[in-house]
C-alpha cells in the first residue's frame, strides 16, 4: 500500500486487517476494480462484475460476505450465496442509476408487446450484471442469462444460437457495442424506449434481431469521440482503450475496447515506458497509475462513479463492527431461483461448460 491515508483510514485499516486475520476463511471482502486501491489492499478477491460473482460463488467456508461495490453485486452475491451465507453491503448509497433504468413492470410489458407481436419466435432475454435482482429473476424464468462486459459477445452468439432474437436490458450502448462486434446489422438493433407514449407496431417490432433497452452508465457516457481525439493528439503514442459502456463512436475511435479485467491485464502486460490512455472509471485509472510508475497512465478524461465512490474503510470498518446485522442484503427465494438459473448459466457458457 502506497497511498497517503490520513489517521482515521489508517486505523480503519489496520482494524480491518485484525478483524479480517480474527475471522480467519470465515470472513471474505470481494472488491471492485472501481474502488479504491486501500480497499482493494484489503480485499481478498478483486475483479469486475463476472469475476466476483464467480467468487462469490465459490465461497464455501466464508460465512461472511462483505462486498466493496454496489448494490446490484451484492444482490447477486446474495443470490449465489450458499445457505447460511450473509452479504453484506458497507453503504445503502451505493446504488447504481443506470441498473434502476430498467424496471420490472416496463420490463414486463414491453415483453409481452414483443413476444405478442412475434408468435412462435424464440425470444432470449439477456441482462447486463447492472441490472436489479427482478430482471435477473425476470430473465432465468423466461430462459435467459445475465452477461458482463467480459462475456457478453459469448452470452449474445450463444442467445442467438437458441433462439430467433435477443432482448438486452439495461445498457443501449454495451448492446450496440456487442451487436457492432458481432456484425449485426444496425437497422436489425431495435431500440427500445420504455418511456415512448405510442405503443412500437409489430412491423417495427418484426424487423429486429436485437432489442436494446434505452439505459446507459453516466459515468461512460460522459466520453465523447472528441475526449478520444484530443488524447490522440496531446499523446500520439498512447493506445487508447475504451470500455464498452462507452458510446460507439468512443469505441470505434479507441485502439481496443474491454472491460476492467482487460483494461488491468493490459496495463500490467504493458511493456515499461508505455503510454495508455483509458476511457472508464477514474478512481480506476489513478490507482493504475499508482501501481504502474513504470508506464503513463492517463484518464482519457476524468469521469467518476458516485455510487462506487461511497465505499470507504470508515463504512467497512463498521459494517465489521457489526457483522452478520448492518446492511444485510437479501432476496426472496423466487429472485434466488430464477436469478440464479441466469447468472449461472452466464458462469456455464463463459466457462464453455
Ligand atoms: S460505473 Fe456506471 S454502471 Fe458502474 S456502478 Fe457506476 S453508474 Fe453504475
Amino acid at each position: 500500500m502506497d497511498l497517503i491515508m490520513n489517521n482515521t483510514d489508517l486505523s480503519s485499516f489496520e482494524e480491518i486487517k485484525n478483524i479480517k486475520k480474527q475471522y480467519g476463511e470465515k470472513l471474505v471482502i470481494l472488491g471492485h476494480l472501481y474502488q479504491r486501491k486501500e480497499i482493494l489492499d484489503l480485499s481478498d478477491y478483486k475483479g469486475d462484475s463476472f469475476a466476483l460473482s464467480k467468487n462469490a460463488a465459490e465461497q464455501k467456508n466464508a460465512k461472511h460476505i462483505i462486498f466493496a461495490g454496489v448494490h446490484f453485486m451484492a444482490e447477486s452475491a446474495a443470490i449465489l450465496a450458499q445457505s447460511g451465507q450473509i452479504v453484506q453491503l458497507p453503504s445503502m448509497n451505493a446504488g447504481c442509476p443506470m441498473a434502476d433504468m430498467a424496471e420490472l413492470a416496463d420490463v414486463e410489458h414491453a415483453w409481452n408487446m414483443v413476444t405478442d407481436a412475434l408468435p412462435g419466435q424464440t425470444i432470449i432475454p439477456i441482462t447486463y450484471m447492472n441490472s436489479t435482482a427482478d430482471i435477473k429473476a425476470f430473465c432465468g424464468k423466461h430462459g435467459g442469462a445475465v452477461c458482463t462486459s467480459s462475456n457478453a459477445e459469448k452470452l449474445f452468439k450463444w442467445a442467438l444460437k437458441n433462439g430467433d432474437k435477443i432482448f438486452f436490458f439495461p445498457d443501449e450502448y454495451l448492446g450496440r457495442n456487442t451487436s457492432n462486434a458481432l456484425g449485426i446489422p444496425r437497422d436489425k438493433q431495435f431500440l427500445w424506449n420504455p418511456h415512448k407514449n405510442e405503443e412500437y407496431s409489430a412491423k417495427d417490432i418484426s424487423s429486429a434481431q436485437v432489442f436494446l433497452w434505452r439505459g446507459y452508465c453516466h459515468v461512460h457516457r460522459f466520453f465523447s469521440e472528441e475526449h478520444v481525439k484530443e488524447t490522440r493528439t496531446a499523446y500520439p503514442d498512447a493506445v487508447i482503450i475504451a470500455h464498452p459502456e462507452c458510446r460507439e463512436q468512443v469505441i470505434a475511435n479507441a485502439d481496443y475496447s474491454g472491460s476492467t479485467s482487460f483494461i488491468s491485464k493490459y496495463v500490467e502486460n504493458a511493456p515499461k515506458g508505455s503510454v495508455i490512455a483509458i476511457a472508464t472509471e477514474v478512481t480506476m485509472v489513478d490507482r493504475l497509475a499508482v501501481e504502474y510508475p513504470d508506464k503513463k497512465i492517463i484518464p482519457v478524461t476524468r469521469s467518476i462513479c458516485p455510487d462506487m465512490f461511497q465505499i470507504t474503510l470508515k463504512n467497512i470498518k463498521e459494517t465489521l463492527d457489526n457483522i452478520g446485522s448492518r446492511n444485510v442484503i437479501t432476496v426472496s427465494d423466487e429472485i434466488k431461483k430464477f436469478g440464479g438459473m441466469a447468472l449461472r448459466t452466464m458462469i456455464n457458457v463463459t466457462m464453455g461448460n
